[in-house]
């Protein structure tokens, strides 16, 4: 018997803004990618040329929703950088050269029937998570992204918290230590100067200039620019000392990190992902033993400390989900 076709069908369009490449996808209700194309950013061609890209992405996605006789609920962009919600406005956007005070909710929505919305980029995969993945039953949880930096989302309610002007939701820059290392943000001892990617490269280095001796030598082949905290994971995977000790003060710090949050805003699960927990245990149980230790006992009980399940999808999910829960609400 032949399907029936379904005219009714809803799709929103998430795209994630990266500074490699820009991910789109085409998503149903149900938060599953039915399309997705990916395309180079090419950011040092400057943002009108992003933007080009970002609009023939999108309308690739709407061709591939018009034969599905689909109906393009919304799309939504999740950016990297500081978002000026009032105005749509993305003030800056460090990793893409020249993003300066760019109207991009204006720019991408020219010439397009169905609406647009600007996301930053964690606060969209947090959203991800909280919509299909490991918060599906929560709605307040947070999420923290480890990477290169540490981002993060809040979700509160159900919906992600923006702030005042939509800075908010920024855990990476809470203090860890207030004589600790330089934070790209200019202050010493952020959460994301000691626990992030860089971090991580920057603790094993000084342990390595420091004398300690270490599997990781062989493998960056000695030349200190090398590391990274994949190969810290490969020498922890080896029982290498200086390589457990570093993801464990890694996973500790998190978690220093993770009971602020908690007392701050009591919420059901704090999920862990990015680049830097494909080392998984060997950060998250230092992680949530740190927590245990430091947390009130009512909110260490209730509180979970989880991976992420979303991996690299959740950006492009989570900005469908935002289509989902912001125009269906209109
Ligand atoms: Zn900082």
């Amino acid at each position: 018997m032949p399907a029936k076709k379904d005219t009714s069908k809803m799709y929103a369009i998430g795209i994630d803004l990266g500074g490699q490449s820009i991910k789109g996808a085409l998503v149903n209700n149900k938060g599953k990618i039915v399309d997705d194309i990916v395309v180079p950013t090419e950011g040092e061609k400057g943002p009108k040329h992003v933007i080009s890209q970002i609009r023939i992405l999108t309308q690739k996605l709407a061709d591939s929703a018009a034969r599905k006789k689909g109906h393009v609920l919304g799309a939504c962009v999740a950016t990297p950088g500081l978002i000026d919600m009032k105005k749509w406005i993305v003030r800056i956007a460090p990793n893409l050269p020249g993003w300066v005070d760019i109207p991009l909710l204006k720019e991408c929505q020219k010439g397009f029937k169905f609406p647009f919305l600007l996301e930053n980029d964690a606060n969209a995969a947090a959203y991800g998570e909280k919509w299909i993945g490991t918060g599906k039953k929560s709605d307040t949880m947070i999420v923290l992204t480890i990477g290169t930096g540490i981002g993060g989302g809040l979700i509160l309610n159900g919906k992600v918290w923006h702030g005042a002007d939509g800075a908010g939701g920024e855990p990476g820059h809470i203090n860890y230590d207030p004589n600790g290392l330089v934070c790209g943000c200019g202050n010493p001892g952020c959460l994301e100067a000691h626990a992030s990617a860089l971090g991580i490269n920057r603790r094993t280095r000084m342990a390595i200039e420091s004398g300690e001796k270490t599997l990781i030598t062989k493998l960056i082949k000695n030349d200190l620019d090398n590391i990274s905290p994949e190969i810290v994971y490969q020498a922890a995977l080896k029982k290498d000392k200086l390589a457990l000790r570093i993801l464990d003060e890694t996973g500790r710090i998190i978690g220093i990190g993770i009971m602020t949050l908690v007392n701050l805003l009591n919420p059901e699960m704090v999920a862990l992902g990015g680049g830097v927990m494909k080392a998984g245990d060997f950060i998250l149980k230092p992680a949530q033993d740190e927590f245990r230790k430091r947390g009130f006992k009512f909110l260490i009980d209730r509180t979970e400390i989880v991976m992420a399940k979303l991996g690299n999808e959740a950006g492009r999910i989570g900005a469908a989900g935002i289509v989902f829960s912001e125009i269906n609400a209109k």
